[in-house]
């Protein structure tokens, strides 16, 4: 544990905190000390939870300790408590500017999250600290009833409604054991969330709702759902609190959405329907009662004439939303003041809403108490919550004054007429079936602004409310949106270094056709090729766990099609399989199992989940280490431009834009629209680092991330890592390597700093989750390694030969290794190493020896490689020679460059290809050439085999990229189309290694890299040597 102290507050955390985790919990402090709204952003993995609570409750104990300063202060009456340390050494607090001094002002901390598996999360991170203050965790019935009679009702509402009277009947025998059990110690003084409530509750029959809300009342924190706080009607129904408190929003980049969402409505003729049945059963139940006296004594207590009224109010409602015309899909649209309107067609004002919603209790209230069949009061619960909403607030008698409270209650509001499209499938079964109403219209109120909700908040008297994210940027126009004001605000830096991501732009794929998800292309046979064959190539050469992000299901199921049709799935699943997040929740957990499954056996080389941005996996899920090496983003998700929703939103924000109005700025709805776009990809890469030690790939698959402007949507801390490729084939070769160093780097990192890294990991994790190492398979390179370099090299190929075999064969090799070393006898250790020719999985293994073979040995290793495995070492005659023969040999060759024809152009003389010889390949008809030149066949040998390969067009495309090459010398370009080509079906690969005898000298080495990246084993220029053997092998088979 570690105590540091920050603007004064002394903050125990539970190890050295990082940089950026002190300027987090520093910004949090200044939001708590100086009373100001704060927006944080600090990507994921920063720690950010088990920061925010730290810096939060270190600043409630500091505020105890003011107040406890301040009362002995005022008992000595000027005195000083110790003579040699005056008052103001006690630090800052003690001369706060607040005036408060009981225990009982110090603020609670309401912390909301967005789902309840998130604060199970965070609770298990203040398990982790030192602070020990008392909780509440808020959940619903849903979650925390253990009454199996009420547990069985299909609705919430029936549940609610069942509860309630349960309760005020005491007949709930769980609800009766709350008092005696809500001071029991291993309650109050634990920290327990939904979970062990609910345990606790089973253990002592006493309800975990009822209890919960009991432990609400000695809270210092309180943990809910967002939606309790933002939603006016649950934060009265759970009796929330607030002023003078601190909120915290956690994960509140959905907040704006939450907001609007829990301030809307649609009132379908489905609700209006079932609200009218359910109060014909009443009237009809009270016709067959002999009295009101004997209806009352059964529980109602409204006036039968009371009933009749709201069925009437009802049916006025319904004739009113009907009576507009709104054929075709398109719906009418009023500004949101007139839903005072439309309601007062059907009698409900200000002046009769109490009555109507007293009597709407009631009535809900009476038929959940009523044995026998279930009847549906979600209607009537509905029109509860409208008279809620709409009739917020108190309005005076003054027709003006009352005028001006309507008109700011709805200025951020829009009334939306439209046909329910949906009614004839419920005409079949439902309320429909005993209704003779045809279907109608939908009445929407729909909310465009989060500023109701956070006005209204702050209309409470909180304290503060802190915003914070992974991914909030950008953040001006996240608070412009909010409306109150945010004095604090924070863009955090990672925890990560440089070498930890990698960022790239892909604009084109491997075959050059540009990539875009916009509304003309997406659908574009080529484009959709494309975006495959790049998909292809990534997911060969990421390690493990790949995310596969689309801009929506229907497009995602679109290309999966194309895909599935065009071979592209295929290839992708020969490497890896492919799980396919699914619409519904019911099949997403074993979906994901499956992955998780995958990725985790050592035998296969992983998975990819393909889902899409906004859905529950790019929004709130975990896919550390290997589970996310890479993240593929193949589009801008934009919001559906034709829902209605949206082009309303977009039209409300631009007519605030128009308005003008004095020291506000609104966003345009084209700004808003882009927004949302940026916001689902950030969140979606984010799902790739989750901790300290975490690595991983972002992939930005279309065009238009090239825009600056796009750029600058993207979070901070990836910015500066984005790299833009004008071809596919240096992709291929900085990926591979940023793989190659980060997984290098993480090994260094786990074997310096495992006990720490344990800690640090369960912290960021909630520390539930156990520390599972999972090794990666190194991708092995069976060229000769020279320098420092070779000792890493050994070890490395070492371990991983003993991680791939049992420790009987592993020793074998290694005696094999060390017996070779010591007499230099290749034929012993051929035979002794022959194992690991008998199985395909470990002919790189095989290969990998090469690097320990002495040069005079290499050829003939080489050749017995090529013969056992199918796939030579890479031999060069050069690797033959000991140093000082390379030496000599060098000093030679520099004397006589070697060229290409009669050019300047510098084709070693072994390897070089006559390009007027390529060009008759690809279009002459001989499959082979016969002369004599050696060289000469083996050129042809390679012709043949690139025509039969690539067929006519393919080959063309070859030969434009070889001449260009032979005339610029531009090997960007040349190599970019041979891997486009070549990568398309894995049975070319050989062909993209034999490629490599026509690679300029100069360039040798840069193809020998990406040729290694891309094959991740022995991969190097194939010698001519090689397809000369071929080319004799052929002969003398004819
Ligand atoms: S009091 Fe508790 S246990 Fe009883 S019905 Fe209500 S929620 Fe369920």
């Amino acid at each position: 544990m570690t105590s540091l102290s920050l603007n004064g507050v002394t903050v125990h955390f539970p190890f050295t905190p990082y940089d950026c985790q002190k300027d987090y919990m520093t910004k949090v402090i200044e939001c708590l000390q100086k009373e100001a709204n704060g927006v944080l952003e600090s990507p994921t993995g920063t720690g950010k939870t088990l920061c925010l609570l730290c810096a939060t409750l270190a600043w409630r104990e500091h505020f105890k300790d003011t107040i406890s300063a301040r009362k002995i202060a005022e008992r000595l009456k000027g005195k000083e408590m110790f003579a040699d340390s005056p008052l103001e050494s006690w630090g800052p607090a003690s001369k706060d500017g607040s005036t408060l001094t009981s225990y009982s002002d110090v603020p609670k901390i309401i912390y909301a999250s967005r789902t309840h598996s998130q604060l199970t999360q965070v609770v298990n991170e203040l398990k982790n600290t030192s602070y020990k203050p008392k909780v509440s965790v808020l959940g619903s019935r849903e979650q925390l009833c253990i009454n199996p009679e009420v547990m069985r009702q299909e609705s919430h509402h029936a549940k609610v409604h069942m509860c309630r009277t349960k309760v005020s009947s005491r007949s709930c025998v769980f609800y009766n054991n709350v008092e005696e059990n809500s001071t029991d110690r291993e309650l109050v003084d634990g920290i327990v969330d939904v979970e062990d409530l609910v345990k606790f509750g089973k253990k002592k029959k006493a309800c975990p709702y009822y209890l919960s809300r009991s432990l609400k009342q000695q809270a210092d924190m309180i943990f809910m759902p967002y939606n309790y706080l933002l939603d006016p009607k649950s934060r009265k129904a759970h009796s929330i609190e607030l002023t003078g408190s601190v909120v915290i929003f956690d994960e509140a980049h959905n907040v704006e959405r939450t907001c609007e969402e829990s301030t809307s409505f649609d009132m379908t003729p489905y609700d209006l329907a079932s609200a009218i049945n359910a109060l014909t059963r009443v009237l009809s139940d009270h016709a067959q009662e002999a009295s009101l006296v004997e209806a009352s004594s059964q529980g109602l207590k409204t006036d039968i004439k009371v009933v009749a009224n709201l069925k009437e109010i009802l049916l006025k409602l319904e004739a009113a939303i009907d009576s507009f015309d709104v054929a075709g899909d398109k719906g009418i649209t009023k500004p949101g003041i007139f839903i005072y309107e439309l309601l007062e067609r059907a009698l409900l004002t200000y002046d009769t809403k109490d009555c109507v919603f007293e009597a709407l209790e009631q009535i809900i209230g009476y038929l959940a108490g009523q044995p026998g069949i279930f009847l549906n009061t979600s209607g009537l619960q509905k029109l509860l919550d409208i008279i809620q909403l709409v009739f917020c607030g108190e309005v005076s008698s003054s027709p003006m004054e009352r005028q001006q409270k309507m008109e700011a209650n709805t200025a951020p509001f829009k009334v939306h007429i439209h046909q329910d499209t949906s009614a004839q499938r419920k005409q079949k079964n439902g309320p429909w079936a005993s209704s003779t109403k045809k279907a109608g219209n939908i009445l929407s109120y729909w909310c465009f602004s989060p500023s109701f909700s956070m006005q209204d908040l702050k209309n409470q008297g909180v304290r503060c409310i802190i915003l914070t994210s992974g991914t909030l940027s950008p953040l001006s126009s996240f608070t412009s949106e909010m409306r109150i004001p945010f004095p604090v605000s924070l863009e955090n830096n990672h925890v990560i270094e440089r070498d930890q991501i990698f960022v790239s732009v892909i604009e084109q794929g491997p075959d050059r056709v540009p990539l875009s998800s916009a509304f003309d292309r997406r659908f574009v046979p080529e484009n959709l090729s494309s975006l495959g064959n790049t998909v292809v190539n990534l997911t060969r050469i990421v390690p493990h766990g790949l995310l596969l992000f689309f801009p929506s299901f229907y497009l995602m199921e679109k290309t999966l099609e194309f895909w599935r049709d065009n071979g592209h799935a295929d290839r992708i699943e020969s490497v890896k399989p492919m799980f396919v997040e699914p619409k519904g929740k019911g099949a997403f957990t074993e979906t994901i199992g499956g992955y998780y499954n995958k990725v985790s056996d050592s035998q296969s080389r992983g998975g990819i989940f393909a889902a899409v941005c906004r859905g529950k996996a790019s929004e709130g899920l975990d896919f550390t280490d290997t589970f996310g090496r890479g993240v593929i983003i193949t589009g801008l998700p934009f919001p559906p431009k034709l829902d209605p929703r949206i082009i309303l939103k977009m039209q409300f924000l631009d007519e605030m834009n128009r308005k003008k109005l004095p020291g506000q700025k609104f966003l345009t709805g084209q700004e808003w629209y882009r927004e949302q776009a940026f916001r689902a990809v950030n969140q979606a890469i984010g799902r790739v680092i989750r901790h300290k030690d975490d690595y991983g790939a972002i992939f930005l698959c279309d065009q238009r991330f090239k825009n600056r402007d796009a750029q600058s949507h993207l979070p901070s801390w990836v910015r500066p890592c984005v790299r833009f490729y004008d071809n596919f084939g240096n992709i291929v070769r900085d990926v591979c390597q940023f793989f190659r160093v980060a997984q290098k780097m993480q090994n260094n990192l786990s074997t310096l700093s495992l006990q720490y890294d344990k800690r640090m990991d369960e912290m960021m994790r909630g520390g539930k989750r156990k520390i599972k190492l999972v090794q990666e398979k190194k991708p092995s390179v069976s060229c000769v390694v020279t320098g420092d370099g070779k000792n890493n090299f050994a070890r490395n190929f070492l371990g991983e030969m003993k991680s791939s075999l049992s420790q009987v064969n592993f020793e074998q090799i290694r005696q094999a290794l060390y017996s070779y070393k010591k007499n230099d006898n290749l034929d012993n250790l051929l035979l002794d190493t022959s194992l690991l020719t008998h199985d395909p999985h470990t002919y790189r293994l095989y290969q990998g020896l090469y690097s320990f073979i002495r040069p005079h040995h290499r050829k003939t290793f080489d050749e017995k490689c090529l013969e056992l495995t199918g796939t030579g070492c890479g031999y060069k005659l050069e690797e033959s020679l000991y140093k000082d023969e390379k030496r000599a040999g060098m000093s030679h060759s520099d004397e006589q460059p070697s060229g290409l024809s009669s050019s300047s152009s510098s084709f070693t003389s072994s390897t070089q290809l006559n390009v007027e010889q390529f060009k008759r390949g690809h279009q002459g008809p001989r499959e082979t050439q016969t002369g004599t030149d050696p060289k000469s066949q083996v050129q042809a040998a390679f012709l043949a085999d690139v025509k039969k390969a690539l067929g006519p067009e393919g080959s063309a495309q070859l030969y434009q990229a070889v001449n260009a090459y032979k005339k610029t010398d531009n090997y960007e370009n040349m190599v970019t189309a041979a891997v486009a080509l070549f990568t398309e079906r894995d049975e070319n690969f050989s062909l993209l290694l034999r490629f490599g005898n026509i690679i300029r000298h100069h360039h040798k080495k840069q193809y020998k890299e990406m040729l290694r990246a891309l094959m991740g084993q022995g991969a190097d220029t194939a010698p001519a040597k090689t397809d000369e053997t071929k080319t004799e092998e052929r002969q003398s088979s004819a």
